[in-house]
């Protein structure tokens, strides 16, 4: 069984100018490139005579303009946020004043595993203020002028992660869930891989044929990525088993065995997403951890 993960990492736009993606559908790139956000955040827009906006982004008034610009005139009335990581969510307070909309998220009164303590990807990466005008559960339908907006609640990547699926076009605003030029970081204890493995299957059974994800271009066949990714944690799990059956007992030994020659700036993600993968062995009994399960723990067989 081969590791076959192919990642798509062309990409057609300019930062800041719209591009078409569906009817009715259009992206806006804000410049926050990086490591963890390939080329920057996908803004959304969504209608044609009164809009919805996916993921403000970052708190940059030069990708808040160009998103105003992108409306051409036509009110903003909606604003959906697919998780509270800040290169998604920063942006979102100013331009609901700049436009009045109302702003719609996962529903933060429930209990969102690790948003609350002081983590490695604490208030760093997490706004754990937001506050949406509306709280959004799974399988509710949000309706605008001329769109309906159905919340797929995925946790796994964020404990309030939605996918936004416009079942008129099967189509499905993946966020950080499911992404074209990468897969999503599972950084514990806010990202669970046993919630992520279990959101990935929950995609299997919807019949989407587009997924515009959160950072990077289109994906098509989103079934056949979803199945591989799937694969991918699957076969990566197991490779971290047989190394700590074979003695490698930290996280910094696992990084060094699995992501080898994986490049600096990556390899504090690449040890939270270990770590993940561990937790998930842990739970299965397969995994002791000392003196807890933490980064800096000792893992071994059971
Ligand atoms: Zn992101």
């Amino acid at each position: 069984m081969a590791d076959t993960l192919t990642f798509k990492t062309d990409m057609a736009f300019t930062h800041g100018k719209p591009s078409n993606m569906a009817p009715g559908v259009r992206r806006v790139v804000a410049n926050n490139g990086g490591p963890l956000t390939f080329h920057g955040t996908n803004t959304y827009l969504i209608g044609t005579n009164a809009l919805a906006v996916i993921d403000p982004g970052p708190d940059d008034v030069a990708h808040r303009e160009a998103i105003v610009q992108a409306a051409g005139g036509k009110p903003i009335t909606h604003i959906f946020i697919t998780h509270r990581h800040r290169d998604h969510v920063d942006g979102t307070l100013a331009l609901k004043r700049a436009t009045g909309a109302i702003t719609c998220a996962f529903d933060g009164t429930r209990s969102l595993r690790g948003m609350t303590a002081n983590t490695p990807t604490g208030r760093a990466f997490i706004d754990l203020d937001f506050v949406p005008d509306e709280d959004i559960k799974d399988g509710d339908q949000i309706e605008g002028e001329d769109w309906q907006l159905d919340a797929v609640h995925t946790p796994g990547h964020a404990p309030d992660h939605l996918c936004l699926a416009l079942n008129a076009q099967k189509i499905l605003f993946s966020g950080d869930h499911v992404m074209s030029w990468n897969t999503s970081v599972i950084a514990p204890p806010e990202g669970s891989m046993a919630d992520y493995i279990k959101s990935l299957e929950k995609l299997l059974e919807r019949t989407d044929e587009l997924f515009l994800p959160g950072h990077g271009g289109r994906l098509e066949k989103p079934r056949r990525a979803v199945r591989a990714y799937l694969l991918h944690r699957k076969m990566r799990e197991q490779a971290i088993l047989n190394a700590i059956r074979n003695g490698r007992s930290t996280i910094n030994s696992l990084v060094s065995e699995i992501y080898s020659g994986a490049p600096q700036s990556v390899v504090g993600a690449a040890a939270l997403s270990v770590l993940a993968h561990v937790e998930l062995l842990h739970a299965r009994g397969l995994v002791t951890c000392a003196p807890k399960l933490a980064i800096d723990a000792e893992f071994h067989p059971s």
